[in-house]
C-alpha cells in the first residue's frame, strides 16, 4: 500500500507528490491526464519567477520534477470510486484497486463550456476562460464577457481596466451578480451590458472577429465585432465521482480546512477541486504543498 495516494496530476497533485516524496514516504499519483488544465493553456505570464512560459512546457518541467523522485506515476488512469475501510481503497476505471493510508484529492476543475459553434475552434485564439490569466493579452482590444453572474461581472470589471471595451452578455432578463458588483460595472464608461442575449456563435477566421447572439426579447439576430470572448458561466469541479464519501459544497467543491484536510480523517484535498476561492497555478501548487504537509502530519500521528 501507499502512504499517500494523490488523485490528479495537475499543479496541485504534482506539488503534493513532490512534497510527500521528499518526506521519504511511499507516494503514488493517479492522473487521467498528467498536467491537467495547464496542458490547455497557451501562455502563462503569472507564475511568479517565470516571466513567460507555455502550458505544455510547464507540464514537461512538472513531469521532469516529479520523475526526479521515487513517485509511482499512473498516467491515463481515471479514478472512479473511493472508499475508506482500514485503509483507503481507490478504484480505477480499469478495475484495479489501489490502497493507501492517506489520500490527497487534486482532480481540478473544468470551465463550463457554452457549446456554441466557434467556441472550441477558437479556444486560445480569442476564446478565453480566465481573465486573470489571459486579460492582458487583449490590451486595447474589444472583448465580450458571456455570463452576468459574479464571475462574469468580476471579469468585466477586471477587463475594463485593460481592454478598450467590454460587452457583457447575460442570457436572463437581469444580471445575477451581487448588487455592489452591478453598481460598479454600471459605473464604468467602457462596459456595455446586454441582457436577454443568447450567444449562438463565435465567429472568426484565424482568430475571433466577432460574436452572434439572439436578442431573446425581440428574437432578432445581432452581431458584434470584437477580438476576444471570455466565457464565464461557471467552473465545475471534477468531483462527481466522489458522491457523498466526502463533504462538498452545493456546487461540488470539496470542503477543506487550513491544513487541506477534509471531513474524513486522512483524506486531504488541494487545488481547483476544493472550496478555496481562487483558481490559479501558483495557488494550486501552494495548496498541494499544504495538503501534503497536512497528510504527513496525519501519518506521523496515526
Ligand atoms: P487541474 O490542472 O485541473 O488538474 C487536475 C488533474 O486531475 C488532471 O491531471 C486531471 O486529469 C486529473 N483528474 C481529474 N479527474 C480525475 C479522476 N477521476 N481520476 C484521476 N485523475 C483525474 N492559471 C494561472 O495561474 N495562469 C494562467 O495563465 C492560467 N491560464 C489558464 C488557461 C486555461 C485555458 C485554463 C483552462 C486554466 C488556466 N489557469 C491558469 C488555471 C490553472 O490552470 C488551474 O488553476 C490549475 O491548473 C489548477 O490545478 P489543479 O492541479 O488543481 O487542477
Amino acid at each position: 500500500p501507499y502512504d499517500v495516494l494523490v488523485v490528479g496530476g495537475g499543479p496541485a497533485g504534482s506539488s503534493a507528490a513532490i512534497y510527500t516524496a521528499r518526506k521519504g514516504i511511499r507516494t503514488g499519483v493517479v492522473a487521467e491526464r498528467f498536467g491537467g488544465q495547464v496542458q490547455d493553456t497557451l501562455s502563462i505570464e503569472n507564475f511568479i519567477s517565470v516571466k513567460k512560459t507555455e502550458g505544455p512546457k510547464m507540464v514537461a518541467s512538472l513531469e521532469e520534477h516529479v520523475k526526479d523522485y521515487n513517485i509511482d506515476v499512473m498516467n491515463l488512469q481515471r479514478a472512479s470510486r473511493l472508499e475508506k475501510k482500514d485503509m483507503f481503497e481507490l478504484e480505477l476505471d480499469n478495475g484495479g484497486v489501489l490502497k493507501s493510508k492517506s489520500v490527497i484529492l487534486s482532480t481540478g476543475a473544468r470551465w463550463r463550456q457554452l457549446g456554441v459553434s466557434g467556441e472550441a475552434e477558437f479556444k486560445n485564439k480569442g476564446v478565453a476562460y480566465c481573465p486573470h490569466c489571459d486579460g492582458p493579452l487583449f490590451e486595447g482590444k474589444d472583448v465580450a464577457v458571456i455570463g452576468g453572474g459574479n464571475s462574469g461581472i468580476e471579469a468585466a470589471i477586471d477587463l475594463a481596466g485593460i481592454v478598450n471595451h467590454v460587452t457583457v452578455l447575460e442570457f436572463g432578463a437581469e444580471l445575477k451578480a451581487d448588487e455592489v458588483l452591478q453598481e460598479r460595472v454600471n459605473s464604468l464608461p467602457n462596459v456595455t451590458v446586454i441582457t436577454n442575449a443568447q450567444t449562438t456563435e463565435i465567429t472568426g477566421d484565424e482568430n475571433v472577429n466577432g460574436l452572434t447572439y439572439i436578442d431573446r426579447a425581440t428574437n432578432e439576430e445581432k452581431h458584434i465585432e470584437l477580438e476576444g470572448v471570455f466565457v464565464q458561466i461557471g467552473l465545475v469541479p471534477n468531483t462527481e465521482w466522489l458522491g457523498d464519501t466526502v463533504e462538498r459544497t452545493r456546487t461540488g467543491e470539496i470542503v477543506v480546512d487550513k491544513h487541506g484536510a477534509t471531513n474524513v480523517p486522512g483524506l486531504f484535498a488541494a487545488g481547483d477541486c476544493t472550496d478555496s476561492p481562487y483558481n490559479q497555478i501558483i495557488i494550486s501548487m501552494g495548496d498541494g504543498a499544504n495538503a501534503a504537509l497536512g497528510s504527513f502530519d496525519y501519518l506521523i500521528r496515526n
